[in-house]
């Protein structure tokens, strides 16, 4: 079949890679470079090259099977990372770091000795303690509630401070959702998750891997084979099915294929459609995606200004909590960067950072986890025809093994399907140019 694919981040490029040869794909990207959320910034210091991911940085050996054995088949190398997570809070000024290792973990728990002594304190790190087995019985007995995280912690009985310094900034930084936002959160779509990723026990978790050289290291592989059918900078503007076939509308004109694979977000594949139908418009439409303002930098003043509380992922409550979350990735832990400065990625946090130690910007959006999403989910089938089918990391939990597994998942559907018949056959609308 002649397939059209949208979008090179994850899934797209999984998609290209597994269809082709088979199929004779055109790969169309809207920016001026493949990968998406996979950007990996090459920042010259004194002569020195460091390359700093600042979209997709980690996976790790508990929960990302396949995109593993897609980096295994391109043979591209991986190394340890240092995953940790850390909350300085304006407002109390709390500062503390959950680190693995027995002494790290006290030292970062901590970080601020005077919480030795303080009860609230030790009160939150019980409670986290209760949450975790609270929310392991209720996924190991699949006895989750339908209840929003707020709901359940009341359920539970799980303290505020638990609520508000530990577990909503955690999983705020994760889905890169609005602090109150997380209130609503469905614990079915999280507790799974969390458990999933080891993030319930204090010991037992996954290890956290970035690739070696950043995250780019598998585009160039990964894309080598179909390089000439990639068309950079080459927005899809819309995409019109008729009986047999696709009109793709780009700066290239307009060109008929079998198939097109939307490996770009819902609301982009929303945006392209110029024939939705009112299945794909309410799907589409329930994953909302939602912009993250992302600043690489080196200003360390973001950082917790206790040495002790610093960890790879650190989230920052000011004491209105409204907003994106704010986050800052030490670059330099989490990628075994050793430089003369510290490589940090901010989220949502630009006010805070010194104009003159700013490296880069970008625009990357997550999408938005809602109870609709799931049920958005569930329709897949309902929207994949003979003619187009989804992908993207937005039919999981938004990360990259989600991209590869929906990449797959079209490919084993179109690898049911037989090749195309005569193209000529086919009844094409009129108004077409090329
Ligand atoms: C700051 C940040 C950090 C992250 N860190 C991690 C991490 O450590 N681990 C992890 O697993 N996940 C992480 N993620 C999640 C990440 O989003 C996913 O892992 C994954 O990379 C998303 O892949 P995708 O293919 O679905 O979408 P994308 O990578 O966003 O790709 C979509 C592509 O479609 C293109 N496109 C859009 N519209 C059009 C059009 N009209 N025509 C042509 N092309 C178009 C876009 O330009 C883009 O290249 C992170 C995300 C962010 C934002």
């Amino acid at each position: 079949m002649k397939i059209a694919i949208i979008g090179t981040g994850i899934a797209g490029l999984t998609a290209a890679y597994k269809l082709n040869p088979n199929h004779e794909v055109t790969v169309f990207e809207a920016a001026d470079r493949i990968g998406g959320h996979t950007a990996t910034i090459d920042v010259e210091l004194d002569g020195q090259h460091y390359q700093v991911d600042t979209g997709f940085i980690v996976f790790n050996d508990w929960t990302y099977p396949h995109f593993i054995e897609l980096m295994d088949e391109l043979g591209i190398a991986w190394r340890e990372s240092d995953m940790s997570f850390g909350v300085q809070c304006q407002q109390t000024g709390l500062q503390y770091a959950g680190v693995t290792g027995r002494f790290a973990m006290y030292n970062g728990l901590f970080a601020q000795r005077s919480n030795l002594f303080s009860p609230a304190y030790i009160k939150m790190l019980l409670d986290i303690l209760a949450f975790n087995r609270a929310a392991i019985a209720d996924v190991e007995n699949h006895t989750i509630p339908d209840m929003t995280l707020l709901e359940y912690l009341r359920h539970i009985g799980i303290g505020d401070r638990c609520r508000d310094q530990y577990l909503v900034p955690m999983t705020s930084a994760i889905w890169s959702t609005p602090f109150l936002q997380m209130y609503e959160f469905p614990v079915r779509f999280m507790l799974p998750f969390m458990y999933r990723h080891g993030l319930l026990n204090v010991h037992n978790r996954p290890r956290w891997r970035t690739l070696v050289g950043g995250s780019q290291a598998y585009l160039e592989p990964m894309s080598a084979p179909f390089a000439d059918r990639i068309h950079l900078s080459t927005p899809v503007t819309q995409v019109r099915r008729y009986d047999g076939g696709v009109l793709v509308s780009s700066a290239r004109g307009q060109e008929h294929f079998d198939h097109v694979v939307f490996a770009c977000h819902s609301d982009q594949c929303l945006n392209i459609l110029g024939d939705a139908s009112s299945a794909e418009s309410n799907v589409l439409s329930a994953i909302r995606y939602q912009a993250n303002d992302v600043v690489l930098h080196s200003d360390v003043r973001v950082m917790p200004d206790n040495r002790r509380a610093w960890a790879s992922w650190n989230y920052y409550l000011p004491a209105q909590p409204a907003g994106l979350p704010r986050v800052t990735y030490d670059m330099n832990r989490l990628m075994g960067i050793e430089a003369p400065v510290n490589f940090l990625v901010s989220l949502n946090d630009t006010d805070r950072i010194e104009e003159s130690q700013i490296l880069g910007r970008y625009d990357y959006a997550h999408p938005v986890f809602t109870r609709a999403v799931a049920d958005a989910q569930g329709r897949w089938e309902q929207i994949n025809t003979a003619t187009t089918s989804y992908c993207g990391a937005w039919w999981g939990k938004g990360f990259h093994e989600d991209g590869v597994v929906s990449a797959l998942r079209v490919v084993a559907r179109l690898s049911e399907r037989k090749p195309a018949t005569d193209a000529t056959s086919r009844r094409e609308p009129q108004a077409v140019v090329s």
